[in-house]
């Protein structure tokens, strides 16, 4: 549909010249014999209806006899003149009022006119959309400017002359729209004459967007300092704004720690290194626990042993359990029972209903004091993780409850993409192959909170001898499934640092390699500098987990940075495995170093925050990065926080054009912060 919006005034005259220049032909020619106009009208289309904004005009006799026609009887005038120009007409007035004579009034007006563009641009379809500056009082034509370049136009033009014979328009070209101003969506009733009611809140909003896209330059290139850029939206901030952004430091006042947290709450973030094998806390450990009463009868059934274990009492079995080493001993009853293994970890941890507390004293002893669990070493960390792991999830329901319960704290705590890490071949039973497990894991995704936008990464897991062959089997296996190729983005390498190098491991990555699929490789968590080196140069990992020890090896940064290498930094676990200060107890953590978050910050590498194993560390995405800032001498400012959230997600192994995409909502969620001064 092909548009003219234009004001209305007196004299109505206008708007049949206006509309003459582009519908006409032998019986209507306003412009006939012009032959200027004639060349005009090559680049113009003809109009399917013409859109007219005016006040609420009164009929008034003026001193000297002249009339002043109302708006109605304008708009019957209008449909007379204009009959056989084949154009519909429709009139847009702004209810109550007669005529501009305050702000208040010129601002209603304003206000009415942009939506009626806004309107229009919705309406056009391909068609063309055509502004006119004439008719009608000064400020509406510059009003009309206005809604031009906000929301660009096919042509602005105007209309000279107040005899027919010499009147020639005027055509200012097209107009691009403001791309910075993302108009709100709006909408009118129908019918050709409509009065609207008055209001101030679209031009407002108009105006501050405008007002904020002009910060950019200043923001973004003249005072930018920083080191590496940040959302590209908090440029079109007040430079006074960033000042404050950076100034803010949290992470160092406890009291204030309510306030922070729900200020990080409301920011989108991701979450690009967390192992599904510790994302249970030891209370949702026992509720994904909850085995159905038929499947128990059907294990009775078969196993008539099973009956016995069942009767036996349960918390001196978990006590023994937890003394002789949970895995092993899960394994070594389900073998004697002839159960799979789920059927024996899960009444065990069944016997905590309602006792969750309890089960966590138990589990953590000491460790439930937060600066006694620093430090402890890989060991101990990943022992924590045994209560879950594959002894809940080689049961489909197990998997699907960890996956929810997952995506839901994500879901509450703004995450809006989310990298699981995986091993399914540890999660298969005699009923399940690794292919369904892999399925299962997509269907889920698919199913629950699918506005999470998640990857999957497969775990190469260094103590368990080369299964870098099995995986890429795997892979070349399900290629063919789409909900597979949905999910799936790569390889990560995990497990104890001292038992294999990445040199060790380069002969079979090479086929991970050959297929471009994404590596991420755990390194410098616990062992040297060394390790990163290697995990760059034979295994081209485009991210690092954990790269604690990068600033002993300057070379080494320097090569992160040329290569836009990642750094996965998880707060909670490196405090907890490794150990380091921590401004909340200054003096416990006194031996410990400093974090190198801020210095990798300074650097500008492209270090982001993420979870690991939530469920053992009992944290998530915001109080990781609150933990981050804790572990921050003097803290961190609101910048950096948003900085190390930007480079999360610049950091997704996210195809190309769906992580553009992504970002572009991200950046759109914290230009809606910025406008409801949330930020
Ligand atoms: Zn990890």
């Amino acid at each position: 549909m092909n548009l003219l919006v234009s004001t209305l005034g007196a004299p109505p005259d206008i708007i049949e010249e206006t509309v003459g220049l582009f519908n006409y032909d032998d019986g209507v020619d306003f412009y006939r014999g012009n032959s200027a106009v004639g060349e005009m009208r090559d680049d113009l289309a003809r109009l399917d209806e013409v859109w007219l904004v005016a006040t609420d005009q009164k009929h008034i006799v003026k001193p000297n006899g002249k009339d002043i026609l109302s708006v109605q009887e304008s708009y019957n005038y209008i449909l007379q003149k204009c009959s056989g120009y084949g154009a519909a007409i429709r009139v847009f007035v702004l209810g109550g009022v007669a005529d501009i004579v305050n702000e208040s009034d010129a601002r209603a007006f304003h206000d009415l006119l942009l939506r009626v563009v806004a309107f229009a641009r919705q309406k056009r379809g391909d068609g063309k959309m055509y502004l006119s500056l004439a008719c009608g009082r000064k400020t509406m034509s510059t009003d009309m400017q206005d809604a031009a370049y906000v929301f660009g136009c096919d042509n602005l033009l105007h209309v000279l002359g107040d005899r027919k014979e010499d009147a020639t328009p005027m055509l200012m070209g097209g107009l691009t729209p403001n791309e910075s101003v993302k108009p709100q969506s709006v909408n009118f009733d129908e019918g050709p004459f409509l009065r609207c009611s008055p209001s101030n809140d679209y031009l407002c909003d108009i105006e501050q967007q405008k007002r904020q896209s002009q910060h950019f330059f200043t923001s973004y290139y003249l005072k930018e300092q920083e080191p590496r850029s940040n959302f590209h939206v908090l440029y079109t901030l007040p430079p006074s704004k960033i000042g404050q952004l950076k100034k803010e430091h949290i992470g160092i006042d406890e009291l204030k720690e309510q306030e922070e947290l729900a200020w990080l709450r409301q920011l989108p973030k991701s979450d690009l290194h967390c192992h599904l094998g510790g994302v249970l806390s030891p209370s949702e450990a026992v509720q994904v626990a909850d085995l159905h009463p038929w499947k128990v009868e059907e294990l009775t059934a078969c196993h008539p042993a099973y009956i016995n274990y069942l009767r036996s009492d349960m918390d001196e079995n978990f006590k023994a359990f937890f003394k002789n080493g949970w895995k092993e001993s899960i394994v070594a009853s389900a073998e004697e029972l002839g159960v799979p293994h789920y059927a024996v970890s899960y009444p065990l941890l069944l016997q905590f209903k309602g006792r969750e507390e309890k089960l966590k004293r138990i589990w953590y002893g000491s460790l439930c004091n937060e600066t006694v669990f620093c430090g402890v070493g890989i060991k101990k960390y990943e022992q924590l993780g045994d209560l879950q792991g594959s002894n809940l999830l080689d049961y489909g329901y197990g998997l699907e409850q960890t996956l929810k319960i997952l995506l839901t704290r994500c879901y509450n705590e703004n995450v809006k993409y989310l990298e699981i890490r995986c091993s399914p071949f540890n999660y298969t039973n005699e009923n399940t192959s690794v292919d369904d497990v892999v399925l299962q894991i997509c269907h889920t995704l698919e199913k629950v909170y699918a506005k999470i936008e998640t990857s999957l990464i497969f775990i190469i897991s260094r103590h368990r001898g080369d299964v870098s062959i099995q995986y890429v089997e795997l892979v070349k296996r399900l290629k063919k499934e789409s909900l597979f190729r949905k999910f799936f983005r790569g390889f990560d390498l995990a497990g104890d640092e001292s038992i294999k190098k990445p040199e060790d491991v380069r002969e079979s990555f090479m086929d991970i390699m050959k297929e471009c699929y994404n590596i991420t490789i755990h390194a410098g968590e616990t062992e040297e500098v060394e390790n990163i080196w290697q995990a760059v140069y034979h295994l081209n990992a485009e991210r690092v987990g954990h790269g604690l020890h990068l600033l002993e090896k300057e070379d080494l940064l320097t090569k992160f940075l040329e290569r836009g290498i990642g750094i996965e930094l998880c707060p909670s676990s490196n405090f907890q495995i490794v150990g380091f200060r921590d401004n909340y107890f200054p003096k416990e953590t006194e031996n410990f170093s400093e974090y190198p978050l801020k210095m990798y910050l300074d650097n500008e590498l492209k270090v982001s925050v993420n979870t690991d194993g939530p469920g053992i560390s009992l944290t998530d995405m915001t109080h990781e990065l609150h933990k981050a800032a804790r572990m921050t001498k003097g803290g961190l400012s609101k910048w950096d926080v948003l900085q190390l959230i930007c480079n999360g997600f610049r950091s997704a192994f996210y195809p190309y054009e769906q992580k553009k995409q992504l970002i572009r909502k991200v950046e759109n969620e914290i230009g809606e912060l910025i406008k409801h001064g949330r930020l």
